[in-house]
């Protein structure tokens, strides 16, 4: 993914012009915070991590441990009276820490994530078996969850068969391309 991190913005600038949210409609009401999924083992909580933002706390936001925890569930943006689209923000710190090559503090989500991004890059979808064979081979445990893969393809929750969507290119331009806030 293209990040636009212009030295001469703020980090709240330049968050605000890359995941479209206007974090000075933030009055710290704490909604997002106690409606998070993971919040109580979150090492900064949602509210916190806006404040950070705020300060311009890059360097102890790239680090943090929530990162790699935030399950996307999309929970703080709903609750969020100012609509403020949190998991874009924290998808956003992600893909900054991964690029100034920052060790993720749960580096077997962070080669999760990557597959996952990989895959759906190469198709437009996830290919779940490539992808958890490939997972498998990357954390050292072949057989890791066998037992629930051989259920799931059983049962016809797990595709066999590698198919990509029609619109691949534009996928892709998704990637190339993020949506940015124009001014
Ligand atoms: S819910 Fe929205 S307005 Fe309230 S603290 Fe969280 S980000 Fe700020
Ligand atoms: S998207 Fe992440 S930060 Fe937001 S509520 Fe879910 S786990 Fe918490």
């Amino acid at each position: 993914m293209a990040l636009d991190s212009c030295t001469n913005y703020s980090l709240q600038e330049e968050i605000q012009r890359n995941c479209d949210v206007n974090l000075d409609t933030c009055y710290e009401c704490g909604k997002c915070s106690g409606g998070c999924s993971n919040g109580h083992i979150f090492d900064f909580t949602p509210r916190k991590i806006i404040q950070l933002i705020k300060l311009g706390q890059e360097n102890t936001l790239l680090h943090m441990d929530a990162l790699w925890i935030c399950v996307a569930c999309n929970i703080c943006w709903d609750r969020c009276p100012s609509s403020i689209n949190i998991p874009r923000i924290m998808d956003y710190l992600r893909e900054k820490a991964h690029q100034q090559g920052i060790t993720a503090t749960r580096p077997q989500v962070e080669t999760f994530h990557r597959l996952m991004l990989d895959s759906i890059y190469k198709r437009g979808r996830v290919a779940e078996v490539p992808m958890m064979i490939q997972y498998n081979l990357a954390i050292g445990n072949l057989f890791n969850e066998s037992g629930m893969a051989a259920r799931m393809l059983l049962k016809g929750k797990l595709r066999p068969v590698l198919t990509s969507v029609k619109q691949i290119q534009t996928v892709r331009q998704m990637f190339n391309n993020p949506k940015k806030k124009e001014g």
